[in-house]
């Protein structure tokens, strides 16, 4: 017996950060793939909004870093949409590497377990790349639209600030500028909150070679199990309840509340993203040959 995933499942910063807060619901979303019977954060219209918003975001960026004629790009915008091109032109992360410049990119790298082959992948709002002589340099930036900017202790917490540099630094052999060393890898989370102070994690060799144990043991931790009751739900704390089950659609499910949590509390609006079963399951094995290392 072994973990009923497709062998195409691609583990991501997401499922696995899921998997970290709270096994039940790991279990719940990517093995049952229970139907969401609950908002996750109130009031629902609000939710509804910052999701739209930071899509909206994204993509607005996203054509201002493919070089669309800026003019054009923001025209028509209402608020707080404008305000928020407006900073990140005045405010972009500085000294980012000009050579190359890949937006929305997905990476993935093979993970073999001893029963199963999965991918671990990481899709990047921007890598920006150069290399000179023997040496590649990449900045990895994210955007993030949250009512309230990231701290810094909880950033570092957070198994994306492993999970996107690791991938990186495995798969740059694919790119024109790759490979990269990790002592020339950073970071940046940047913030529609907090413009001006964009938080940056430089990467490192010893870093590098933490998060592959640390992602080893997660994986073979998360893989030896098998069924529901291997999965538990997150100890019922006041702090769980308020961090965690707040914000999770099977909260009734799992008796920890009715009420959804405010989405003025929430720093990463991402975490309110619907799970999108599909795009895990996206790496079909011609998309692995293309995308494969
Ligand atoms: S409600 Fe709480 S215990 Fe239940 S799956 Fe969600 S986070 Fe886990």
């Amino acid at each position: 017996m072994s973990l009923a995933l497709p062998e195409t499942f691609a583990f991501t910063q997401s499922s696995l950060q899921t998997f970290v807060d709270c096994p039940r619901r790991f279990w719940l979303t990517y093995v049952a793939r229970l139907p969401w019977p609950a908002e996750e954060a109130a009031p629902m219209d609000e939710r509804e909004r910052l999701l739209q918003w930071g899509a909206r975001f994204h993509h607005l960026v996203e054509r201002l870093e493919r070089g669309l004629d800026p003019a054009r790009v923001v025209q028509d915008l209402d608020y707080p949409l404008d305000e928020w091109v407006a900073s990140y032109r005045r405010h972009r992360p500085r000294d980012l590497p000009t050579q190359y410049r890949h937006v929305e990119q997905v990476l993935s790298v093979p993970y073999r377990s001893t029963q199963a082959r999965y991918r671990l992948a990481a899709r990047y709002d921007l890598i920006a790349a150069e290399r000179q002589g023997d040496a590649a340099r990449a900045v990895i930036v994210d955007w993030k639209t949250s009512p309230r900017p990231g701290r810094r202790t909880q950033l570092q917490q957070r198994l994306q600030t492993l999970v996107y540099p690791y991938v990186l630094v495995e798969a740059s052999s694919v790119f024109p500028w790759g490979p990269v060393d990790p002592e020339r890898v950073s970071m940046v989370y940047w913030f529609t909150a907090a413009p001006d102070t964009p938080v940056v994690f430089p990467y490192s060799p010893d870093l590098h070679a933490a998060a592959r144990t640390r992602l080893t043991q997660l994986l073979d931790d998360l893989l030896a199990r098998e069924t529901e009751a291997d999965f538990p739900k997150v100890p019922d704390t006041p702090e769980n309840r308020r961090r965690l089950c707040g914000y999770c659609v099977y909260r009734s499910r799992c008796n920890r509340g009715q009420a959804a949590a405010s989405v003025d509390e929430l720093e990463d609006v991402e975490d309110l993203a619907p799970v999108d079963l599909e795009a895990s399951l996206e790496f079909t094995l011609e998309d692995v040959e293309e995308i494969a290392f």
